[in-house]
């Protein structure tokens, strides 16, 4: 019943030919790769620069999307420096998934999308404005912005909706009041994702011109099975020292590691088999607290450069890596779990009624 986490480690091609001159990143096998020329990271499949994002699709998605259909709740989760392709790699899969779930279900009737931002230990929900032309949108009805940009004119994304909270439940971590938008179409999932991704919170650094400091997680819930997937693009794992940061982002930094960080204790912890997980030190670790250690399918895309300015995050990103291959979860269909709970609380019922009749 447990199964392991599965890693898999995606090199990024040379951007540019003084990195394409400075490879430092090459595979050794399918399942190995060799970091400045001496170190050897092991992991669950390498994808060298040669390979596309449809055989990262067919090989590592597609069959946890077949789980997720029949109830498995899972996990794909980016980790990775910034500029490593994390949105590349996300923005590439999200759009299979849902088409391959459409095909699966024969529509999107029985699914929803929830999208949320973790920025610094703020959650935003990034499906609360409306979007032109959707659908119906359940769960909350949109909560109220500030968008200062009333002239109407600008193609800048809207402003965030007002932070949103956590509550605790007996099992599960819920979002109060985050938006569950159903779409009718592909053509309207993709408008509504494409609309809630442009509002993530995002903002020049040292490193990169539109580097994102945020962690955002797309939920496809399936109505049908009663399971969620997670579709996760992590902030960017390196340290600040390199960003350069200083005042208000630097503090955005600090916050963005607290999640980072807190993901790094839990990995640990699970890693060595403890027996206090710590996922209450962050939002993030609270929200993904099934993927780790619980009741999911998780994979870890560890996404690296390829060259050796990014040496010392690309061992890093690894490092992190052959602790996550350690982590065990405990998927099971979410329809037995619920049937066995009804099960039991049947023969709870039944117990009762058997006491009463003797007396
Ligand atoms: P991250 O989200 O990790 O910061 P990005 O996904 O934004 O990184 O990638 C950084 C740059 O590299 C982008 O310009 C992106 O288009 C490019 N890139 C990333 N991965 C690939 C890839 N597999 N093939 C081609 N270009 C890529
Ligand atoms: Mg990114």
């Amino acid at each position: 019943m447990t199964e392991r986490v599965v890693v898999a480690c995606r090199v990024r091609p040379p951007l540019s030919s003084s990195e394409a001159k400075s490879i430092c990143v090459t595979p050794v096998d399918d399942q190995r790769v060799c970091v400045g020329g001496h170190r050897i990271f092991s992991v669950d499949r390498v994808y060298d620069v040669s390979c596309g994002d449809e055989l990262i699709f067919r090989e590592r998605v597609a069959p946890l999307i077949e789980g997720f259909l029949v109830g498995y709740n899972t996990t794909i989760m980016a980790f990775g420096q910034t500029g490593a392709g994390k949105t590349h790699t996300m923005n590439s899969i999200s759009p299979l998934v849902v088409e391959v779930i459409a095909q699966h279900m024969g529509g999107l009737e029985n699914i929803s999308f929830q999208l949320l931002e973790v920025y610094g230990e703020v959650l935003h929900d990034l499906l609360a404005l409306p979007t032109p032309g959707a659908a119906t949108s359940s769960g909350a009805s949109p909560s109220p912005h500030n968008n200062n940009n009333d002239m109407g004119a600008s193609p800048a994304p809207p402003s965030h909706s007002k932070p949103l909270q956590l509550l605790e439940g007996q099992t599960q971590t819920h979002v109060v009041g985050a938006s569950r938008v159903k779409a009718r179409t592909l053509e309207e999932a993709r408008t509504i994702l494409d609309h809630g991704y442009r509002a993530r919170a995002t903002g020049a650094t040292a490193m990169n011109a539109a580097s994102s400091r945020s962690h955002s997680i797309l939920t496809i819930f399936n109505h049908h099975k009663l399971s969620k997937l997670h579709l996760v693009d992590l902030a960017g794992s390196e340290r600040n020292k390199k960003t350069h940061n200083v005042g208000v982002r630097f503090k955005e930094s600090i916050g963005i590691n607290t999640g980072l960080l807190a993901l790094g204790n839990v990995i640990r912890a699970l890693s060595k088999n403890s027996t206090f997980i710590p996922y209450r030190a962050s939002k993030l670790t609270r929200l993904l607290q099934d993927s780790l250690g619980g009741n999911s399918r998780t994979l870890f895309l560890a996404c690296v450069a390829p060259d050796s300015a990014n040496l010392d995050e690309t061992i890093r990103t690894l490092q992190y890596s052959s602790k996550a291959m350690h982590v065990l979860n405990e998927p099971l269909p979410n329809m037995d779990v619920i049937q066995a709970e009804q099960q039991q609380q049947i023969r709870r019922m039944q117990a009762a009624l058997d006491l009463s009749s003797d007396e």
